[in-house]
């Protein structure tokens, strides 16, 4: 019953053996291989349009190189106040950008609002030089921090309002392929053709050891973003064990498969917890369950050996637990976890 993180799972089978595979002979370094080259060309397919492809070893890279690439030192970058970017990264965006300054706003379930976005933009006297920052980009992740979804209008409509002002935007996508099983849209109308200009696609959480692209989809946009990459140390020596995971993670849709498992068990999860009187706080969108829960039964599960981070205190003294289900989750610890429940 881990339900800690999406990264408390282990690597993908497929995953691991296409790794092993790679293990075989030689290859050149830092992105001259074969596994590379079939990524790129992988992921044009996949959008439906040439794109620029950078491969890291962890989102925060991925995130604070995107975002210091369309982003000058006195630009700023407008996120919701939960965004890993904000919350999570260390000061990476910040550091990585040369000192830029994320704008943080709230939004009802972990998302961001254009109605927010666009009287804020519009507010001239409030922004640009020489005493104030400039808003370069929007930053939106998907899924959101609260294990909700944006739709594709949803993406239109902020698309829009930074477009007007300039703005390039960014899709956090370390749970991109959740968000898009989720939905029954295309990954290229779940993105560029509702106007996301550079997106961060994970794999580690969806089941690779450590993998993620940092993806242009105007390839003019990345010029000299191998120069960044390399400059704040991220770009792998041995690159090909990273493309391989890549690789492996989009053959077949081995990852929209991953996804949905864990789509459907946060699923199962929220339908079981609802069904005995804890309902969900946010909708269950992706793969998170956020769920108030009395302090004792808390404890209960715990102590019955379930895993799980307590998020936040809930003003009716209860905790708010999240609950992260993987692709390596089973019907079997879903259930047995809301039975202990139910029991209580
Ligand atoms: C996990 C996560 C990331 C990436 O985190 P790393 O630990 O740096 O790989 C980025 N954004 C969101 C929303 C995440 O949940």
């Amino acid at each position: 019953m881990n339900f800690a993180s999406d990264n408390t799972a282990g690597v993908a089978p497929e995953i691991m053996a296409a790794l092993t595979r790679a293990n075989q002979g030689f290859a050149l370094g830092y992105g001259n291989d074969d596994w590379t080259r079939r990524v790129e060309k992988k992921f044009s397919e996949l959008f439906k349009r040439d794109v620029a492809v950078f491969l890291v070893p962890t989102g925060t890279a991925a995130n604070a190189l995107a975002l210091a690439h369309v982003t000058p030192p006195w630009g700023a970058v407008l996120c919701h106040q939960d965004a890993h970017i904000a919350v999570d990264e260390c000061g990476a965006p910040e550091f990585f950008g040369g000192g830029i300054k994320l704008v943080t706003l709230p939004g009802a379930n972990g998302k961001l609002e254009s109605a927010a976005i666009k009287p804020l933009l519009g507010n001239k006297s409030q922004w640009g030089p020489p005493h104030h920052v400039t808003p370069a980009a929007l930053s939106i992740s998907q899924a959101s921090e609260a294990g909700t979804i944006y739709r594709p209008q949803e993406i239109r409509d902020l698309a829009d309002a930074a477009h007007d002002h300039g703005l390039a935007v960014h899709m956090d996508g370390a749970r991109f392929g959740n968000a898009l099983v989720r939905m029954n849209v295309s990954a290229d109308e779940a993105t560029w053709r509702a106007g996301v200009d550079v997106l961060s696609f994970g794999a580690t959480k969806g089941g690779a050891m450590g993998a993620e692209a940092v993806i242009f989809f105007d390839p003019k946009r990345a010029e000299h973003m191998s120069a960044r990459r390399k400059r704040g140390a991220q770009l792998a020596s041995k690159h090909r064990f990273i493309a391989a995971q890549m690789e492996a993670y989009l053959d077949d849709d081995l990852w929209l498969r991953l996804c949905r498992h864990a789509n459907d068990l946060a699923d199962r999860l929220s339908g079981g917890l609802s069904k005995v009187g804890f309902t969900p706080k946010w909708p269950v969108e992706a793969n998170e369950v956020f769920v108030a829960l009395p302090v004792a039964l808390c404890d209960r599960l715990q102590a019955a050996g379930a895993v799980f981070y307590r998020w936040d205190a809930d003003a009716s003294g209860s905790v708010v637990a999240r609950l992260v289900t993987s692709f390596a989750t089973t019907a079997e610890e879903v259930d047995r976890f809301v039975e202990l429940a139910r029991v209580a």
